[in-house]
């Protein structure tokens, strides 16, 4: 066999390793975006859920700012969920 013909056929089997290689990592990106495509849609789900439980007047936080409080740091206890976050009635 002469030089050029080893060299061809050396780039022939590089050619089909770069397919093959591609190809593999093609399904390995597609198994992946499928199961964070599932991650995506299980959490909508949840969110969905959770905000028709969550309470509408301290949304979800449990505090609520205190009527005049001019800081973050002035806040009570929601009256409403009683501190829960979560609607109760
Ligand atoms: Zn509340």
């Amino acid at each position: 066999m002469d030089i050029i013909t080893s060299i061809i056929q050396k780039r022939a089997k590089a050619m089909a390793d770069k397919k093959a290689y591609a190809e593999e990592a093609r399904r390995r990106i597609n198994a992946y975006d499928a199961e964070i495509a599932a991650y995506n849609e299980a959490i909508s789900k949840l969110n969905a859920a959770a905000s028709s439980l969550i309470c509408p007047a301290c949304h979800g936080e449990g505090v609520v700012k205190m009527p005049g409080g001019a800081d973050k740091q002035d806040t009570e206890t929601c009256s409403v969920c009683k501190g829960t976050g979560i609607k109760l009635t």
